[in-house]
C-alpha cells in the first residue's frame, strides 16, 4: 500500500554557467520524490526541469505543489505493487503535469523493482545493454573555453560526443563558433548542435546548410516546438540529422511527427514524455517509423539519470547515444555512490529498482527549507 509521498526541492550550483538560448543556468533545482509503502519499501523519482518557465510549462515549485496537493492524496492507500493501475488513475484525473507524473511513476517502479529484486530495466521488458555512450554539452558560450573543455573530456576518456547549445547569438556567430570547435576536434569527436527552437525557418535553412557542410552530425530542435511543418521541410531538405526535442511531448506527438516525417531522430526524455512507460512508447513509435533514438536529459541528478539509463538500456537501437551527463554538471551529489562514467560510457546500475541509493542525511541538509 502507498502510505506516504514526499517531495523535496534541492538547489545545486552547476560547475559553470550553462548557457541555453532561453536561459543561463548557474543553479539546477532538483525535484525529488519519495514514495513510502506499507511493506517498508520506498522508491525515489525525480521531476527536474531546466530553465524554469522559460523552457517548459512546469516549474520546480509547481511540480512540488501539484504532487503534494493533488497527486499524493489520489494515490494514498492504493496498492503500491500495481504500478500501472496507480498511474492509470493519475493519468485519468490529472491533465498535463508530465514531469510530476514521471517522478511518481519512476518512484513506483523503483519501489516495485526493489520489492521484486530486479532492476527497473527488467520491469520495462529487459535490458539489451549495460552501458550507454554519453555526450557532453559545451555551453560556456566561449569558443576557446569550449575547445579546451572538449579536449579535456577526450583526454579523460569521458566524452567524445559534444553538443553545442546555440541560438542566443546571430546565425553567423553561432555557425562560426560551432565550426571552429569542429575544426579543432576533427574526426576524433562527433559535434552536434541544439538550437532550442531559436531559429526561424529561413535562419534554419541558412544555419543548417553551413553546419552540414562543416561536418556537424546532428541539429536539435532548430525551430519552435509547434512549427511541425518547418521541421518536416528541414528534415527533408538536409542530409544532416534533424532531431525533435521540445516538439516531442509524449507518445501522441511521437506518432504525429512520425506520421508526417517531421524528424530523423527523437530525443527521448522520460519527463517530457510523462513517465518511463510513455517514453518507452515514444521509442516504440520511433523504431517502427525508422526514426533514430537519442536518450535525452533535463539535466537531472542521479535519480532521474539512473531512471533514463534503465529505460535506454532496453532500446535495441540507440544509434544517436545519450546525453545523460546531468550529475556531472552539478557540484553536489544526492546519491550515496555516484553513477559510474568510464571509457565514454555511463554504466547502467545493476541493483534492484533504479539501482541507486539516496544519501538522505545529505538530502535533509541540502533541501530547500
Ligand atoms: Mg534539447
Amino acid at each position: 500500500m502507498i502510505s506516504n509521498i514526499e517531495t523535496f526541492l534541492v538547489d545545486v550550483p552547476t560547475i559553470r554557467p550553462h548557457k541555453l538560448s532561453v536561459a543561463t543556468m548557474n543553479t539546477q533545482t532538483l525535484v525529488l520524490v519519495r514514495i513510502r509503502c506499507a511493506d517498508g519499501i520506498e522508491g525515489w523519482g525525480e521531476a527536474t526541469t531546466i530553465g524554469g518557465l522559460a523552457y517548459g510549462e512546469e516549474s520546480p515549485e509547481s511540480i512540488k505543489a501539484n504532487i503534494d496537493t493533488h497527486i499524493a492524496p489520489l494515490l494514498a492507500g492504493m496498492d503500491a505493487s500495481a504500478v500501472a493501475k496507480a498511474m492509470a488513475r493519475v493519468r485519468k484525473v490529472i491533465q498535463g503535469n508530465r514531469f510530476a507524473k514521471c517522478a511518481i511513476e519512476t518512484a513506483l517502479l523503483d519501489a516495485q523493482g526493489r520489492r521484486l529484486g530486479v532492476p527497473v530495466s527488467e520491469l520495462l521488458g529487459g535490458r539489451v545493454r549495460d552501458s550507454l555512450p554519453v555526450a557532453w554539452t559545451l555551453a560556456s558560450g566561449d569558443t576557446a573555453k569550449d575547445i579546451a573543455e572538449a579536449e579535456k573530456m577526450l583526454e579523460l576518456r569521458r566524452h567524445r560526443i559534444f553538443k553545442l547549445k546555440i541560438g542566443a547569438r546571430s546565425v553567423n556567430e553561432d555557425v562560426a563558433h560551432v565550426l571552429a570547435i569542429k575544426r579543432a576536434l576533427g574526426d576524433t569527436a562527433s559535434v552536434r548542435v541544439d538550437v532550442n527552437q531559436a531559429w526561424s525557418e529561413l535562419q534554419a535553412m541558412r544555419g543548417i546548410a553551413a553546419l552540414q557542410d562543416g561536418g556537424v552530425d546532428l541539429v536539435e530542435q532548430p525551430v519552435r516546438f509547434d512549427n511541425r511543418d518547418a521541421m518536416r521541410r528541414l528534415a527533408r531538405r538536409f542530409d544532416v540529422a534533424i532531431m525533435a526535442d521540445e516538439s516531442l511531448h509524449g507518445p501522441v506527438d511521437a506518432y504525429n511527427i512520425a506520421r508526417t516525417e517531421g524528424a530523423d531522430v527523437f530525443a527521448v526524455k522520460i519527463a517530457q514524455s510523462g513517465g518511463l512507460v510513455p517514453a518507452q512508447q515514444v521509442a516504440a513509435v520511433a523504431q517502427l517509423a525508422g526514426i533514430g533514438l537519442y536518450g535525452g536529459t533535463m539535466l537531472e541528478g542521479g535519480i532521474g539519470t539512473a531512471a533514463t539509463a534503465q529505460l535506454c538500456a532496453t532500446f535495441t537501437d540507440l544509434s544517436w547515444d545519450t546525453e545523460l551527463f546531468g550529475p556531472l554538471l552539478l557540484t553536489e551529489e544526492v546519491l550515496r555512490e555516484p553513477l559510474v562514467y568510464r571509457d565514454f560510457m555511463l554504466q547502467v546500475p545493476t541493483g534492484p529498482g533504479l539501482g541507486v541509493a539516496v544519501d538522505t542525511d545529505r538530502l535533509r541538509f541540502m533541501c530547500r527549507k
